[in-house]
């Protein structure tokens, strides 16, 4: 069984509780639960390991280097515990190791700012960013260990030392992150809990941590932000979104397909950053729902561990009965399935990629976050109507506008309300590149330097002179 990581030890839970391999429905393993004493030791052996790992911003880089050679070293594990707990092929498992792997270097490198703001006959000032001392990180169940990384790298580096909990749902590859790290970071300095959501909870309404990152649903956002309150906690919130792609009438289908496709069904459409839903000139609207369509019914569903799967099956079974029921919703409303509209008739959580026509704003499955293969196409007649609709949403995750005509599409997506806008492509991440939400999507943002700022408090440092 994978253990906690608390103070540099491998510990196991006071209970355990079963986790399912969604291609079968079946649990396949157990994972700790940790207990509210266990949680206490992780915080506490986090906060001792403080000082010294703050002291040596030298030594905190070669150490993300060495982690970074750890996680790389193990990728084949890793990405087979990926697969066989959240259920995406293994060949994007891998994508996802080898991105954290490449985002932890990518981090080791980064400066954290210091900027002189006045030097002059009277002062010399300076703006600092310093650590908060212990990260509470808590992450959802698409991408288990990339998120972590994403978290772990920058809060690492700015000198923070991270008790990190998993989804209850995707603990074991997190779970076994922290035990390779175990030989790599000082005791402490990387705690790994799991548990149900309650320890989320627990752990963030402890007095030691003083930043929490977190990235899952607008609605666990919201009771973050609101526990956070008490104590004026900072907070990063990543939270949901409901991207849309507007293309415009000069999209060149045949060209661009592929992309748009992938864009909406990545990860069998759960990512936060997927299309969900297409705004198509209506003239358009035809062909793009066939060529979508003609994807959507060749590409392999299956098990992820299977030769050329593409798509995996939904990673729980909430969202699976969820992406039903609004699939079914939809359909109820007038909505045309061109090729799926339902569950695969084998075990597992298996939906078919879906394309849907006749479905308009105002149905559940284009107003919510839906986060299955399931991809409603919109007509409109006038651009100025689609930005509209576009931004008709308390989401502001992302957007993209497809063009040949890349002045048009960036005049469009400067409208957009969201945090990140595309052009002709989708979700494209980069470790150089802030990510985050507007609106309901979240606060503040991941990534680049304003990400690592994101793990400091700045601090004015004023020398009179004379
Ligand atoms: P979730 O909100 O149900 O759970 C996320 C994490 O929060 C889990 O570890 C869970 O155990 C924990 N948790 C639950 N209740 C808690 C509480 N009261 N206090 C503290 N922690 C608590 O989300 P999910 O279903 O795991 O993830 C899917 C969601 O995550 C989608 O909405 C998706 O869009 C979003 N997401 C956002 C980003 C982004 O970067 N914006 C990235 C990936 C996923």
């Amino acid at each position: 069984m994978e253990t906690m990581t608390i103070g540099g030890r491998a510990v196991e839970g006071a209970g355990t509780f079963g986790v399912e391999n969604p291609a079968t429905g079946r649990v396949f393993a157990q994972a700790p639960e940790c207990s509210p004493e266990q949680l206490d030791e992780a915080l506490h052996a986090a906060a001792d390991a403080f000082p010294a790992w703050r002291s040596d911003e030298g030594a905190r880089r070669d150490l993300l280097r060495a982690a970074a050679k750890r996680v790389e070293d193990a990728a084949d594990e890793l990405a087979a515990l990926i697969t066989a707990e959240q259920g995406k092929p293994l060949a994007d498992a891998r994508l996802e190791v080898q991105g954290t792997v490449a985002g932890l270097r990518f981090v080791a490198d980064l400066e954290v700012p210091r900027e002189v703001l006045a030097d002059d006959g009277q002062a010399r000032v300076e703006l600092v960013h310093q650590p908060f001392g212990v990260v509470a990180a808590i992450t959802p169940w698409n991408f288990p260990v990339a998120i972590a990384g994403l978290k772990l790298g920058p809060a690492l580096l700015t000198g923070n030392t991270v008790v990190l909990k998993p989804s209850p749902f995707t603990p074991l590859s997190t779970l076994h992150l922290g035990g390779l790290l175990r030989d790599v970071l000082p005791p402490g300095v990387l705690n790994v809990v799991s548990g149900s959501d309650p320890l989320g909870a627990r752990l963030i309404a402890h007095p030691v941590p003083r930043k929490i990152s977190f990235t899952g649903s607008v609605a666990t956002g919201r009771k973050v932000a609101a526990a956070a309150a008490d104590d004026l906690k900072r907070v990063t919130l990543e939270l949901g979104g409901n991207d849309a792609a507007i293309l415009l009438d000069d999209f060149d289908v045949d060209a661009l397909a592929d992309r748009l496709f992938w864009g909406a069904f990545l990860n069998s459409g759960q990512v936060c950053a997927a299309i969900k839903r297409v705004y198509v000139p209506r003239r358009l609207h035809d062909v793009v729902v066939d060529a979508l369509a003609d994807r959507a019914r060749s590409v392999v569903v299956g098990d992820g561990t299977a030769e050329g799967t593409r798509l995996g099956p939904l990673t729980t079974r909430p969202q699976f009965e969820r992406v039903s029921e609004l699939v079914a919703d939809a359909l109820a409303r007038g909505a045309t399935a061109v090729t799926g509209g339902g569950p695969l008739d084998r075990e597992g959580y298996f939906f078919q990629p879906t394309i849907l026509r006749d479905i308009d704003d105002g149905v559940r499955l284009v107003d919510e976050e839906q986060f299955g293969p399931a991809l409603p196409v919109l007509a409109y007649d006038d651009v100025e109507d689609a930005i509209r609709r576009a931004n008709a949403t308390h989401y502001g995750l992302d957007g993209s506008v497809w063009s040949a005509d890349p002045e048009r599409a960036a005049a469009v997506a400067e409208r957009l309300e969201c945090g990140t806008a595309w052009l002709n492509t989708h979700a494209l991440p980069h470790p150089a590149v802030p990510f985050g939400g507007w609106k309901h999507s979240g606060l503040g943002v991941e990534s680049g330097v304003p990400g690592l700022v994101a793990f400091t408090e700045s601090k004015v440092l004023y020398r009179v002179k004379g």
